[in-house]
């Protein structure tokens, strides 16, 4: 990804975060453009109003369709246009690793009740859930979506080995980690671990991944049992 777009009522709302930690630095590189595109900017009253009630009754207010349009045309690198919605597909490692491989990215927060659907007919490739939750605003997912695509950028972590070793990895979920000290308030590093023995620590790091993969995502599990006949 080389440019990346958020289009948002609350550009403020990012400040912090792409102002701290590995993020900022990533930014301050200059190896990905972020564009934060103030919806408000684009709207035409004369109160930078972007909302309007609903056709149809019901409650809540509706992100209106003119400022969104204007501000889309507006991009130079448009690219691939993301949707935040509850209602979208769930977002997940695989998509996260599609999302990064693209070139130019544009996300959309939704506010209130949402957007007008002629946004999403007219210009969204993808609507991207986060989860089975409801979020006041897009920008929470636009956060989550972005620092989980640009991990998979070249570059953004200093060891890019600790991507394939992570959960999802083959629809396992990780193992358990540990570090100094050795024996902590009666709480013992398990012995294998400082064993030395690389095929036995392997071996029981599978063993508590597929272990946990059972017992708190039985659906992952399944993935993990289709991929393993397929293996044999
Ligand atoms: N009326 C909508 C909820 C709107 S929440 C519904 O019932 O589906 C307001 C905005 O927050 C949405 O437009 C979307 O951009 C964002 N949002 C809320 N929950 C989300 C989720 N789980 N994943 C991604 N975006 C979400």
């Amino acid at each position: 990804m080389k440019t990346l777009n958020i289009l948002t009522l609350f550009p403020d709302f990012f400040r912090s975060p792409f102002e701290t930690g590995l993020l900022s630095k990533f930014l301050q590189r200059g190896d990905l453009l972020l564009n934060l595109v103030d919806i408000r900017e684009f709207s035409d009253d004369s109160f930078k109003r972007c909302d309007d009630y609903p056709y149809g009754g019901g409650s809540g207010m509706v992100l209106k369709p003119e400022p969104l349009f204007k501000a889309l045309d507006s991009l130079d690198n448009r690219g691939t246009v993301i949707l935040t919605s509850p209602s979208g597909e769930p977002l997940n490692q695989e998509k996260v690793k599609g999302f990064a491989g693209l070139e130019d990215i544009t996300i959309i927060c939704g506010h209130y009740e949402g957007v007008d659907q002629r946004v999403v007919d007219e210009y969204v490739d993808f609507e991207i859930s986060v989860g089975d939750y409801v979020l006041s605003g897009g920008e929470f997912a636009a956060l989550i979506i972005t620092d989980a695509v640009v991990r998979y950028l070249p570059g953004f972590m200093s060891n890019p080995g600790s991507l394939v070793e992570e959960s999802f990895e083959g629809s396992l979920l990780e193992y358990p980690h540990y570090t100094r000290p050795e024996n902590f308030r009666e709480h013992q590093v398990p012995p294998v671990l400082l064993s030395g023995n690389h095929a036995e620590i392997a071996k029981w790091r599978l063993n508590k991944r597929v272990e946990k993969t059972r017992r708190v995502r039985p659906d992952l599990y399944k993935q993990y049992e289709i991929i393993k006949e397929k293996q044999r």
